[in-house]
This record gives structure tokens, sequence and C-alpha cells, in this order.
């Protein structure tokens, strides 16, 4: 049995019959490490001895307590932007490569708290910003389906890093598709929750209104167990709220209802995803569904209204990262102000820099209104066609991404080209809604994905809907 080619339940009932301990399961992902992520580079820490010391300890627990958590034991990877106490945390950034946390993010406490063992932190684009994995100080994260190709991103180490099987799940970060696009980049499945269902503390904060942690595992139930250990309402983050825990509802599908928005079917996406989703929906149709074709007319205004409200909270979420905290520091120059300059100047990677000075023009006075507050009415009309949308459906689905993974410098120096890449995924964030990515497919070897958007908080049937298909394809 290699046990790093478990699924988080499959491992679990190996653990719980004693046929493999804790500890087998740690070596045996961090074996896969040392093997595969050399030619990788899916970590930018491996926490080695940690893992098999808790692996242990863990282990000696199982022996006296038993097994009552489907994550107690299991090898676990964590996107660098989120905080594990006493490790090193990066965000993917030369401005905080020496820096350490104090202190557990709220994920990663319950995690704990669950018996999960963290085997490493993943590489990300710079502060999540990025959708390939290649705006990291520590070197760009390859597809493991190709290695030429990206990973997508922003959490790309965290999605190649459950397609290698270097761990059995992890967390990544979803603030306009670091979660969805990488993990149909790379074949896995990939939940970004609603806006509020898991909390944000500990989170290194991109966009505040936007971003929120999720799980990445190699099955709709992986996924389902990640999500319901991290869940709920934490006194840390006042935007984070108490939710009903993930069950089986016993949807039926003949009794659902699922929406094909038209306007996600257009010139750009990839012929023969269309072609595929098309055909997924037919299966669904077969089988009992009830398939509507619904607009959301405002889709075409969200990427630009997304590059204006993010880079806003990206250039006051990183204006604490002025070289006197957090490590890295150039103390040149006459003043005070020459700190911050050098170091923000040579800590900071350019999709950063770029973002900032995107942000704070856009923050400045006169372009505000114009443009911020602007943007802010758009994104409630957004929200708007979301909500008409669910009058009439129970989820909807669409492509994850236009096209499969693109080559590794193919869009790096064209940013237009890359932010096109999130099309399907930004709307989501915007109306701050729950969608999961699944894989359904694959064109000349590459996979990619299928897109289930759900209404607020029901992540419970966008879980199920996602297992009807995993079923539905399988056969
Ligand atoms: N790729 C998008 C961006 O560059 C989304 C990033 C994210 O979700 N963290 O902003």
């Amino acid at each position: 049995m290699i046990l790093n080619n478990l699924t988080i339940l499959e491992a679990h009932q190996g653990l719980k019959k004693k046929e493999f301990s804790s500890e087998d399961l740690v070596r045996s992902c961090l074996d896969e490490i040392k093997k595969q992520d050399k030619k990788i580079n899916a970590f930018i820490t491996v926490l080695e001895k940690e893992a098999i010391e808790r692996a242990k300890t863990i282990d000696k627990q199982i022996a006296s307590n038993g097994l009552n958590n489907f994550l107690t034991g299991i090898p676990l990877a964590i996107k660098d932007n989120i905080l594990i106490q006493d490790v090193r945390a990066t965000a993917g950034s030369k401005i905080l490569s020496e820096y350490c946390s104090p202190y557990d993010a709220t994920v990663i406490k319950k995690l704990k708290d669950a018996g999960a063992i963290f085997v490493g932190k993943t590489n990300l684009d710079e502060f999540a910003m990025g959708s390939s994995t290649e705006n990291s100080f520590f070197g760009p994260t390859k597809n493991p389906r190709d290695l030429e190709r990206v990973p997508g991103g922003s959490s790309g180490g965290s999605a190649a890093a459950v397609t290698a099987k270097m761990c059995l799940g992890a967390l990544g970060s979803d603030t306009g598709g670091s979660i969805r696009q990488p993990a149909s980049f790379c074949g896995v499945v990939g939940l970004k929750p609603t806006y509020g269902k898991v909390s944000r503390f500990g989170l290194m904060a991109m966009a505040s209104s936007l971003d929120q942690i999720g799980p990445i595992g190699n099955s709709v139930d992986d996924v389902a167990v990640l999500l319901d250990a991290i869940e709920g309402k934490d006194n840390f983050d006042s935007t984070s709220v108490e939710t009903p825990k993930i069950e089986n509802l016993k949807l039926k599908i003949e009794n659902l209802r699922i929406g094909i928005p038209k306007e996600y079917f257009i010139k750009g996406l990839d012929s023969q995803i269309k072609k595929n989703i098309d055909h997924l929906i037919k299966k669904l149709k077969d089988e009992g569904a009830e398939i509507k074709e619904v607009s959301l007319p405002h889709t075409k205004e969200a990427l630009a209204c997304y590059y204006i409200i993010m880079p806003a909270e990206v250039s006051a979420n990183l204006s604490r990262y002025d070289g006197i905290r957090y490590g890295y520091s150039i103390q040149e120059g006459k003043n005070l102000l020459d700190v911050y300059l050098n170091s923000r100047t040579q800590g900071f990677g350019d999709e950063s820099k770029r973002r900032i000075i995107l942000g704070t023009y856009i923050l400045s006075k006169g372009y505000y209104e114009a443009y911020y507050l602007k943007a802010q009415k758009v994104r409630t009309l957004i929200k708007n066609d979301f909500q008409e949308a669910f009058k009439k459906v129970d989820c909807l689905l669409t492509p994850t991404t236009p096209t499969t993974a693109f080559k590794i410098g193919e869009k790096i120096d064209d940013p237009l080209n890359m932010y096109l890449s999130d099309i399907y995924t930004v709307p989501v964030n915007l109306a701050g809604l729950p969608a999961l990515s699944m894989p359904v497919g694959k064109i000349d070897k590459l996979p990619f994905g299928l897109q289930i958007i759900g209404n607020y908080f029901e992540e419970n049937k966008i879980l199920e809907i996602a297992k009807t298909i995993e079923k539905l394809i399988s056969k």
C-alpha cells in the first residue's frame, strides 16, 4: 500500500484498523516531498522534524484514546500566508522571508485540536496576488501534471502538493479564485467557502472583503472533512458566523434545478472545455435534473470591478510592511522615510508594487469617488444578479477557468492576460458566495475543472451535488 496515495477518509480507516501508524503516513509524505519537490517546488518550508515528532505523539494518543476525528494523524500542507505558531510565514515575499509567527491562525488551532499534522508550508504568489505561482520570491511552482506548466495560483503550492501526493490535503486562500483556479489546473478539488464561513484570523490579509480560507483535496469527501474542521464563528474575526454543520442532505438528482449562466459560455472559453461541460450537463439532464439557462448580466463588469476593489484593499493591508516590523529591513538612508522606501522597494516584487500603486491611486481624493465608490455599486449589481438566479435554481454550473494550465513564462509579462484567467472565479468573491471546483475531464492530458456555485452558506448542497457528479463521471 502506498500510504501517501490514500484519500483522507481511506487513511482514517487504515489508522482505525491499525494497518499503519500516523508516523508511517507522515513519513511516506515526507519521502514523497524528498523525491519530488526539488522539481515541483510546492513547499517553501518543510516541517520534517516537527511532523515526525507530532506523529509520534498522536500515535500515542490514538493508542490510549482511540480515533475520534477524521483528521487525527493526517498529514496536511498549509499555504504560507496562514500562520502556524513558531513557524516561518513568508507569504511568498522577500519582505517576510525572515518572519516567524508568534501565534496560530484560528484554522490552524482547529486543525491542531483535530489532531492533524503539518508537513510544510506551501508556495504562493507573493501575498496571494497572481494566477500562476510565478510571483513568488521562492521561485515558481511547477504543475505536477506537466512540469513545463503553471499549477495556477495563488495557492499553486497547495494544489501541487495535493496533486503530487506530498500530503493528503491542504489549505489555500481564495480572494478571486486562488483555490479554485489551481484546483482546476492541477485536477484536484478545491472549495472557497461563503464569506464568513471560515475565520480569517491569522490569514495574512490581501483584500479583506474578499479573502476566505478553504480546503484542497483529492476527493469531494476530503474537502468536506477539512471544511467541517475549520469552519465556524470566531471571536477574533467579527465577519465570521455560526452556520449549519456539514451533513448529508440526501439530495435527489431529479429534484435538482441547475442553472447555466449564459455569460460564462462565451468567446475565450476553450472549445474542448465547452464541449466537455455541455456533455456533462446533458448527462445530468438525462439523470433527471432540471437544467435552466440563467443570466448574470453584470458578469462582464466583474473583472474590472475586482481590479479596483482588490488593489484598494491591498494597498491598505500591505502598508504594515514598512521595514520596521516583521523582520526584513534596509537600514539605509537619511531618515525613517528612507527606511520605509528602501525596505519596500527591495522587499516587494513587481506585482505587489503594481497593485499597491494602483490601489493608492484609486483611494486618493477625487479618484475614490470616480472609481472605488462606483466599483462598490457595481459589486452590489453583481451580487443581485446571483440572488435573482438563486430564486430559480439550486446551483450554478460553469467552467472554473477558460483554458487548461498555461506554460510557465507565457503570461508573466502580460498582466491583463494573466488577470483574464480568473474571469469565472472573481464574480463569486465579489458576491461572497461559496463555490467548488472539481476535476471533470482532461484535454491533451491536462485537467480542467467544473465550478459549482451555491447560495450563501449552502456548502452542504454544493458538496452533495459535487459528490453526485463525482459518481456520475466515474460511471
Ligand atoms: N488571481 C487573482 C489575483 O491575482 C486571485 C488571487 C487570489 O484569489 N488570492 O488577484
